[in-house]
C-alpha cells in the first residue's frame, strides 16, 4: 500500500517569524502521515534548520529547468539539494497560468529535479472550461504524457488538481477527484502517489482522503493556518 503524504503549499505567504511559529507547530501537531512543507526559496535555509532532525520533510515551490547559468533570479535543482529538499513542485496551475509554463518546461524541470535527486511533484489539472468541454480526461492525459514522454515516473508524485478548486473555495466531489485518479492510476507504476489539491480543508478532507485512488493531498490556503493543516494531515492517516 502506497504511504500517505499531505504537503503544504505557502505560496508566496510567510515571514522569518510566522514561519518560525508555523514550523514549531507542525512538528509539534503532525502525526503518523508524511508531511512535506513546500516553501519560498528565500526560507529553505530557515526550514532545513528547523526541521532537521523532525519528521517533517523540506519542499520547493518551482525550480528551474537549467542546470546552471546564465538565467537571471532562477533556481537550481542542485541548489535545492544543498538546502536539504526532499520534494519540489513542478508544473503547479499558477505557474502554468500565470507564468506561462508549458508542457514541455514542465517536463524539464521534472528530469531537472530528478537529476539532483529531488523527487518532483507533478501538479496538473484542467481549466472549468475545459473540464465544462468535457476535456478533463484529454488534458490530464496530454500534461502526463508530456512528462511520460521524457522519463519513467516510477515513485515520484502526481498531484491532480483541477484549476477550478485551487483558492476558490470550490473543491472537487470526493467522486470526482477519485474519478480523475483512477484515470491517472492507469497510466502510472504502482509505486506513484497521486495527491488531491483544490481547497482542501479540515471540513471536506476526510471524504476526500477515503476515496481508493487518492494517496494525500496538496494544500494550500489551508496549511498556512497550523490547526486546519494538522487536522488535514490526521485525516490522511491510514486507519487500520
Ligand atoms: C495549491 O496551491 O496547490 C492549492 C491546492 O491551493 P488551495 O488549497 O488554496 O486551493
Amino acid at each position: 500500500m502506497r504511504a500517505r503524504l499531505v504537503a503544504g503549499n505557502w505560496k508566496m505567504n510567510g515571514s522569518r517569524s510566522a514561519n518560525q511559529a508555523l514550523l514549531d507547530a507542525i512538528v509539534a501537531g503532525v502525526k503518523g502521515v508524511e508531511c512535506a512543507v513546500c516553501m519560498p526559496a528565500p526560507y529553505l535555509a530557515q526550514g532545513q534548520e528547523r526541521l532537521r532532525g523532525t519528521p517533517v520533510v523540506l519542499a520547493a515551490q518551482n525550480l528551474s529547468e537549467h542546470a546552471s547559468g546564465a538565467y537571471t533570479g532562477e533556481v537550481s535543482g542542485a541548489m535545492l539539494a544543498e538546502f536539504g529538499c526532499r520534494y519540489v513542485l513542478v508544473g503547479h496551475s499558477e505557474r502554468r497560468h500565470m507564468f506561462g509554463e508549458t508542457d514541455a518546461q514542465v517536463a524539464a524541470k521534472f528530469v531537472a529535479a530528478c537529476a539532483a535527486g529531488i523527487t518532483p511533484i507533478l501538479c496538473l489539472g484542467e481549466t472549468l472550461e475545459e473540464r465544462d468541454a468535457g476535456r478533463t480526461e484529454e488534458v490530464v492525459a496530454r500534461q502526463l504524457g508530456a512528462v511520460l514522454d521524457k522519463v519513467r515516473i516510477g515513485d515520484a508524485v502526481v498531484a491532480y488538481e483541477p484549476v477550478w478548486a485551487i483558492g476558490t473555495g470550490r473543491t472537487a466531489t470526493p467522486e470526482q477527484a477519485q474519478a480523475v485518479h483512477a484515470f491517472l492510476r492507469q497510466r502510472l507504476s504502482a509505486a506513484t502517489r497521486v495527491l488531491y489539491g483544490g481547497s482542501v480543508k479540515p471540513e471536506n478532507a476526510a471524504a476526500i482522503f477515503s476515496m481508493p485512488d487518492v494517496d494525500g493531498g496538496l494544500i494550500g490556503g489551508a496549511s498556512l493556518i497550523a490547526k486546519n493543516f494538522i487536522a488535514i494531515c490526521s485525516m490522511a492517516q491510514r486507519k487500520g
